[in-house]
């Protein structure tokens, strides 16, 4: 019967088996199997692939690439101010945090888990590098992030909340799973600074959404910082009641090689 497979499943005639796969793939979106099917028809041919491994081989490469595309879109969509891995991070040099204490942060369950972390700490020490490397990590899980410096989310913010919008921009900073928020108290923040940031910082502990900060103030200085220390409190017990705040200590990385050079004379 026309239109029947040979198992009974299919519905593209036998007689014509004669089907452009070319257009066929196009139309499926499947742009790296029908990069790769000339050369694997013949590493088949030569190697006697059975056919389940042939089809299976090349599905994982489409889906592969697939997920590479999609990191690569979404590390773009982060803003990272550079790409920065965990595994370039050298953990001899920075000997005040152990690897293993990072770990909840790179595991696969650290967004669905809700982890804030606070990295506090001098200049160099490798606060933005650590955040953007957890960050890019969540993104390889699947997930996705956003960095911003604290300076820039407040003043879009506060002005935003000038204008009877700050639901509105607020909630771009409540979508992405990871949210990492650089250099609190670095320079100096507006006056409504702390009124916008726990609006934000209370929509994502409700949603239990991860935020990740960096800063060269102690605790106790965010009420300076963000000019309302009853409010500097709050947004700090929201991120620290499922989060840590780790201090990291030591020389800068950035001035790493005048010292190697000095010791070198
Ligand atoms: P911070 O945010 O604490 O001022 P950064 O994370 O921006 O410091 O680090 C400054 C530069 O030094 C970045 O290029 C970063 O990648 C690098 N860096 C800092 N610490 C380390 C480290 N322990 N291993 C590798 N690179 C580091
Ligand atoms: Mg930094």
């Amino acid at each position: 019967m026309p239109g029947v497979g040979p198992s009974g499943g299919g519905v593209v005639s036998q007689e014509n088996i004669d089907v452009d796969l070319e257009s066929l793939l196009r139309r499926l979106h499947l742009p790296t199997i029908r990069r790769l099917l000339p050369s694997y028809c013949e590493q088949a041919a030569a190697e006697g692939w059975t056919h389940r491994d042939f089809l299976g081989r090349l599905v994982a490469e489409e889906v592969a690439n697939r997920n590479n595309t999609r990191i690569q879109k979404a590390a773009r969509r982060a803003r990272f101010p550079s790409l920065k891995t965990i595994e370039e991070f050298d953990f001899t040099y920075q000997t005040s945090l152990k690897r293993q204490k990072l770990g909840p942060y790179l595991d696969p369950d650290f967004v669905g888990q809700g982890r804030n972390l606070i990295l506090v700490g001098p200049s160099g020490t490798g606060k933005t590098h650590l955040c953007c490397a957890i960050g890019y990590k969540a993104i390889q899980y699947g997930h996705d992030a956003r960095f911003v410096r604290a300076c820039d989310l407040i003043d879009e913010l506060a002005s935003a909340g000038k204008q009877g919008r700050l639901r509105e921009a607020t909630t771009g900073y409540v979508e992405p799973h990871v949210l990492i928020i650089d250099e609190v108290g670095y320079l100096h923040h507006a006056d409504s600074a702390a009124n916008v940031l726990y609006g934000l910082v209370d929509a994502r502990h409700q949603q239990r959404r991860p935020m990740l900060f960096t800063t060269n103030k102690t605790a106790a200085q965010w009420g300076d910082v963000l000019h309302d220390h009853q409010l500097a409190e709050a947004i700090l017990d929201r991120v620290l009641e499922r989060g840590s705040l780790i201090e990291l200590r030591g020389r800068s990385y950035r001035t790493k090689h005048h010292r190697e050079k000095e010791a070198e004379s």
